[in-house]
């Protein structure tokens, strides 16, 4: 547990909130500064100071590290350029033979990172339903090296047992990494939960205000914590000093954003579940959600993501994306502003339809990322959108064409 200068422990709370805080011992600067410089001068021949090069370490990176090493729980982190290459790190420590067992319905950037390392022979690679256990023991059975752990998944919210997997993955010799993005430190922490890597977009939750792309790998271990700082230099992907600063400064607010953002995220999901127009919701914190009780066990809260099938196909999603004006069609999550996604044309549009339908992504599902706008303003927009989407009396293109003149409207003002 962290401490503060007396040795008092500290809650993560107060970590996210004030790590870094008031250390500046050049001008006593409350906020961390921004240190940009790429070298750093000797102290004297043969005499390198604690920083020598910006890729091998930044004070203000440094910072972010050390935080998020904290929030999760880990013996250290590295802080990349994007999520991707917080992935593709971890995956850089397995060799050819090695087999990763990733979920079937993984993360698309994620899937096509697998795909393509696999193909270059950098490791074998096996997909598997993680709910299945009797699925995950016959791969793991295979030899595996590495499980790759996502929970809750993208779209549809369905929740696996981070502890069960990872007694299983170890009683067998094999590592396990979750990525812990859709939820964060703050409402679910795997390493406690028996995982030897959390991998984060941190482009998403943990800086919160859609202006960073960025990654995050914590490690358990000591020794694997510092294989991934050497390689991180070796091959150059960590994150810049301006972006680490701006995370930090995003993950100064991070659990009263989850608390509030998934507060919503629970009236929003009722109220979806109780609409007409709406077939069905997947949402972990409702009692209906398969994985309920799951996430109740695992995580502190249910999270602010969640996604619903609209009850008309696609001209209902047409007419339900003309109707939004508060809520914004966009890819992403985790920010302040709550957006709204059509998986089929948007983030899974490459897995194509087919296996888009065997993983149960169907054309009349809606992700949506709740924000931190008023409540009422979310239910008042959302109801409209729905309203409109089961209204076919007034013809798709009239519902598409008073959009954009709302959309002109709104940018002249
Ligand atoms: C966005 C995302 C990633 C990729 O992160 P980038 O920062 O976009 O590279 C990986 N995993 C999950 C679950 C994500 O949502």
């Amino acid at each position: 547990m962290t401490k503060d200068r007396h040795d008092h422990p500290l809650h993560r709370e107060t970590i996210a909130a004030s790590h870094g805080v008031a250390t500046d011992p050049a001008f006593g600067a409350v906020a961390p500064p921004l240190y940009l410089s790429t070298t750093y001068e000797f102290a004297g021949f043969d005499r390198a100071r604690q920083y020598d090069y910006g890729r091998a370490g930044n004070p203000t990176r440094d910072l972010l590290c050390d935080a998020l090493a904290q929030l999760e729980g880990g013996a250290g982190a590295v802080v990349t350029s994007s999520g991707m290459a917080a992935i593709d790190l971890v995956l850089g420590q397995l060799s050819g033979d090695d087999l990763v067992i990733a979920p079937y319905d993984c993360y698309g950037g994620t899937m096509r990172l697998l795909k393509a390392r696999a193909a270059r022979r950098h490791f074998q690679l096996a997909f598997v339903d993680q709910s299945d256990l009797v699925a995950v023991s016959d791969a793991l059975g295979r030899g595996a090296a590495m499980l790759f752990v996502e929970t809750p998944s993208n779209p549809l919210m369905r929740i696996v047992d981070i502890a069960a997997l990872c007694r299983m993955a170890h009683a067998v010799g094999a590592q396990v990494a979750v990525d812990n993005t859709f939820l964060s430190p703050a409402v679910q922490r795997p390493l406690a939960l028996g995982a030897d890597y959390v991998v984060h977009s941190t482009t998403k939750f943990l800086n919160g205000h859609s202006d960073v792309i960025g990654g995050a790998v914590i490690a358990a271990q000591e020794q694997a914590a510092a294989s991934l700082k050497q390689w991180c230099n070796v091959i150059g992907t960590a994150g810049s000093p301006f972006d680490a600063w701006l995370t930090l400064r995003g993950l100064r607010s991070l659990f009263a954003r989850m608390r509030e953002q998934q507060s919503t995220a629970m009236v929003i999901a009722e109220f979806l579940h109780n609409h007409p127009a709406v077939a069905k919701v997947h949402y972990p914190g409702l009692t209906s959600h398969g994985g309920h009780e799951l996430a109740g066990a695992q995580q502190t809260g249910f999270g602010a993501m969640l996604s619903f099938e609209l009850a008309g196909g696609e001209a209902a999603v047409r007419r339900f994306v003309a109707g939004i004006s508060v809520l914004t069609l966009a890819e992403s999550l985790g920010g302040v502003e709550s957006l709204i996604a059509h998986p089929a044309t948007m983030t899974h549009a490459d897995m194509g339809k087919e296996a888009r339908q065997a993983a149960g992504i169907e054309d009349n599902l809606l992700r949506l990322s709740v924000g931190l706008e008023h409540r009422d303003d979310l239910l008042a927009d959302l109801g409209r959108a729905l309203e409109a989407s089961a209204d076919t009396t007034i013809p798709l293109c009239r519902h598409e064409e008073l959009a954009r003149a709302e959309n002109a409207l709104r940018k002249e003002r």
